[in-house]
This record gives structure tokens, C-alpha cells and sequence, in this order.
């Protein structure tokens, strides 16, 4: 009887056993399950948070992208009316003298044919600290690239005087656009970079006197279209000394005495003028006006 139950009794032992071990397995099973769908679940919520965020920045991006084409298409329109603006004062206008009420002169020095003259030019400018616009031939530009080089480096700045010194007058438009563009050529040649020049002087102010108001209106078109401003001056020597001995000293007096706030002097690169730069420059500046570049000077605010 014993024995017997004792036979009874170890039997459901062994299958309890085996089911408690089977219940315990599901039910680590069942939680496993549950750990890793709770994972899911807030890895789900994560990702959902982060698309909604996404979603609100990509609206942003879009509603900035929106304003930007609208303001590149109002800096469009506006740029296309400025150029038009431009291109109209460009073929309507010839410079003479700046601004009135600045005390600046602008120093402007053509032609040239020296290369030793120019480097003195260049350290006169350097010792006064004054910036100046030279309007050199392109074919002299193209005979002495180093001293070009030199002059832009020091922050002087160039303006087209024709390759040849051609007399406009004289030419076809087709040869005058020539002349222009070949300028452009031998400079960019000379200094390695294209460079844009705001400023073309006639050479010897043919199409620019008052009898030529014909020819001028043309040519003021075809500069213009360039890209350019014609540039005269207000004090210059050659006709206003040519019934006399120009003496370096003669040359200072007269510049000296005609020069006033917002001038354009003409110079020449030729042994007396640059011999009578630095008196001029001192001169100019215990007369209180500041000798500066054609930019310096158009681009100044009477205002400052
Ligand atoms: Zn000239």
C-alpha cells in the first residue's frame, strides 16, 4: 500500500514538474515578448515624434523657401531696372567734375610711354598715399605688363583709353568697338585677370568737343553699352598752358589755382607733370581738398 502510493505520488511529481518548467518557459516567453513589443511600440512613438517634427521643419523650409524666390524675384526685377537706370546714365552722361560739395579731387594720368616714368609716378603716389586712375593705352599696357601689374596692385585703378590712342572721329563704330575691346584684351593679358573698368576718356576728347554733338551721342552709346562711363575733367594743362613754357612749377600753380571740391585733373605721364605731382598733391591737401581715384571721388558721400 505504501509502496503503492509512493509509486502514485513520484509519478504527478515528474509531470508537475515539467509543466511548471513548461509554464515558467511561456511565461518568460510571454514576457520576452512583451518587453520586446513594448520596445517596438516606443521605438515606434520615437520615430513618429521625430517624423512629425520633420514634417513641422520641412513646412518651414518650404514657406522660407517661398519668401526666398520671392525676394530673388523682386532682386531680379530690381537689378533688371538699376541696369536699365545705369545704361541710360551711362549713354547720357559725361563726367566732368564729381560732386561739388566734397573735398576730394580726383587724379587721373593718360597716356604714357615710359616705363621708368611710370614706376616714378607710381612712388609718388605711394610716398603722398594716394590712390589715382590712370588711363593708360592698351598697347602700352601690353609693352610693360610689370608696371600695370604694379600700379593695380598698389590700388590704383585703370580706365580705357583705347589700344591705339585711336581718334573716334576718325574710325568706323565697328573699329571703335575694336579699340575698346582690344584695351580690355592687352590689360587682361597684362595683369593675368579680366578687369572691369567703370571709366573710358577719349583719346584727345575727339567726339567730345562741342562742335561733335552728333558723333558724341553715338559714341556715349556704344561706351555705354560697354559697360562704361565717359570721363572728361575740369582742370587739365595741355590747351589751357599750350601758349606757354610748362614748367614743373607753372603746372602745380595752374592746378593748384583751378582745382576746387569734386574736380578732375588731367595729368600725362610726361617728365614735367610727374615732376609737378607731389608739389601738386601737397599743394591740394594744405588747400584742404583730398586727392583720391575717379571711384573714390564719384562714389563719395557728401553727406560723411
Ligand atoms: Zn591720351
Amino acid at each position: 500500500m505504501q509502496k503503492q502510493y509512493y509509486n502514485r505520488s513520484r509519478q504527478p511529481k515528474k509531470k508537475s514538474s515539467l509543466r511548471i518548467f513548461i509554464f515558467l518557459f511561456l511565461l518568460a516567453a510571454v514576457a520576452a515578448l512583451a518587453v520586446f513589443s513594448l520596445s517596438q511600440y516606443m521605438a515606434v512613438q520615437t520615430l513618429q515624434a521625430k517624423l512629425n517634427s520633420l514634417e513641422e521643419r520641412l513646412g518651414q523650409v518650404e514657406e522660407e523657401n517661398k519668401m526666398l524666390w520671392q525676394l530673388h524675384d523682386d532682386l531680379y526685377e530690381e537689378n533688371k531696372r538699376l541696369r536699365e537706370e545705369n545704361k541710360m546714365l551711362r549713354s547720357s552722361t559725361v563726367i566732368e567734375h564729381g560732386n561739388r560739395e566734397i573735398n576730394k579731387v580726383a587724379i587721373t594720368i593718360d597716356d604714357g610711354t615710359s616705363a621708368d616714368l611710370m614706376h616714378k609716378t607710381l612712388d609718388h603716389l605711394k610716398n603722398h598715399n594716394v590712390k589715382a586712375t590712370l588711363f593708360p593705352m592698351g598697347s602700352w599696357v601690353e609693352r610693360e605688363p610689370e608696371a600695370w601689374q604694379r600700379a593695380v596692385k598698389e590700388g590704383h585703378e585703370l580706365g580705357n583709353h583705347t589700344y591705339s590712342h585711336a581718334f573716334l572721329t576718325t574710325i568706323s563704330e565697328e573699329k571703335v568697338k575694336e579699340e575698346l575691346i582690344r584695351w580690355e584684351e592687352s590689360v587682361e593679358e597684362a595683369l593675368g585677370f579680366a578687369y572691369k573698368t567703370l571709366f573710358f576718356r577719349p583719346p584727345g576728347m575727339d567726339g567730345f568737343t562741342s562742335t561733335q554733338s552728333n558723333q558724341k551721342q553715338r559714341l556715349m552709346e556704344i561706351i555705354g553699352e560697354k559697360g562704361m562711363f565717359t570721363i572728361l575733367w575740369d582742370v587739365e594743362l595741355v590747351y589751357a598752358l599750350r601758349n606757354e613754357v610748362s614748367t614743373p612749377e607753372r603746372i602745380t600753380q595752374h592746378v593748384l589755382d583751378n582745382a576746387r571740391g569734386g574736380s578732375i585733373i588731367l595729368l600725362h605721364f610726361t617728365e614735367n607733370d610727374i615732376a609737378a605731382l607731389p608739389s601738386i598733391l601737397t599743394g591740394l591737401r594744405a588747400r584742404g581738398l583730398e586727392p583720391c581715384s575717379l571711384s573714390e571721388l564719384l562714389l563719395a558721400d557728401p553727406e560723411a
